[in-house]
């Protein structure tokens, strides 16, 4: 154990953009904090039918690096932010203007074998017809 572990840090895990001028890190994710997203904004923000997204408390996340972040109303009436790399555009991060305690990061950006299996994926109504639900995860229409 070392003496990071006595002061009750938790372990962490590292991601980075495309181009790797943004660098992340988190608590090791659970698969509790991690969902799939359908909706359609995180479709055209990112061209992917199905975006991992991992729920992390501010106070646990850090990162480096030139970000910018582009605003659009989410369909629940929040404010969403998506956070992207001002060099190579890569998406990084979700915010929202009614839960500012936390974001929403894209698991992609982390190493293969990072991101644990989720246990919700949400806007199910617009998934494509060959899609094929996560096993175990509990399936909603909206969010
Ligand atoms: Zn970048
Ligand atoms: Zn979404």
């Amino acid at each position: 154990m070392s003496k990071s572990d006595t002061m009750g840090t938790a372990a962490t895990i590292t991601g980075q953009c495309l181009c790797g001028a943004v660098t992340m890190s988190m608590p090791i994710p659970t698969s509790e904090a991690t969902q799939i997203c359908h909706c359609i904004d995180c479709r055209k923000s990112t061209g992917c039918l199905a975006i991992p997204l991992i729920r992390v408390p501010l106070t646990s996340f850090h990162y480096q690096g030139e970000i910018s972040t582009y605003y659009a109303p989410g369909l629940s009436g929040a404010s969403v932010g998506r956070v992207f790399c001002l060099i190579c555009g890569s998406q990084l991060w979700d915010t929202s203007s009614v839960e500012t305690d936390k974001i929403w990061i894209k698991g992609g950006l982390f190493p293969p074998g990072s991101i644990p299996i989720p246990t919700l994926e949400i806007f199910a109504k617009d998934m494509e017809a060959w899609e094929i639900p996560i096993p175990g995860a509990h399936l909603v229409q909206i969010q």
